[in-house]
């Protein structure tokens, strides 16, 4: 699984951390975005490098884009 910002192409590091509104610091990549401490899920993610936010999801490089996804959940149901 490829992790990489969408706007800039920067990849975190295990050793990175993010900051959550409850002072909390983690790797959100580690959690899918969600703070292991007040459990609050964060949709969007902060480039550490270019400080831009983008939807956690389309920092899985990997994966299709979320409307792909959601027509074959619909398809399948
Ligand atoms: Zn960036
Ligand atoms: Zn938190």
């Amino acid at each position: 699984m490829r992790i990489a910002c969408p706007q800039c192409e920067w990849e975190p590091t295990a050793s990175a951390r993010w900051t959550c509104r409850c002072g909390h610091a983690w790797n959100t990549f580690d959690t899918g975005g969600k703070c292991p401490k007040c459990q609050t899920v964060w949709r969007d993610t902060q480039c550490l490098a270019c400080t831009r936010w983008s939807k956690h999801h389309d920092w899985y490089r990997d994966l299709p884009p979320v409307d792909a996804l959601l027509e074959e959940t619909e398809a399948a149901a």
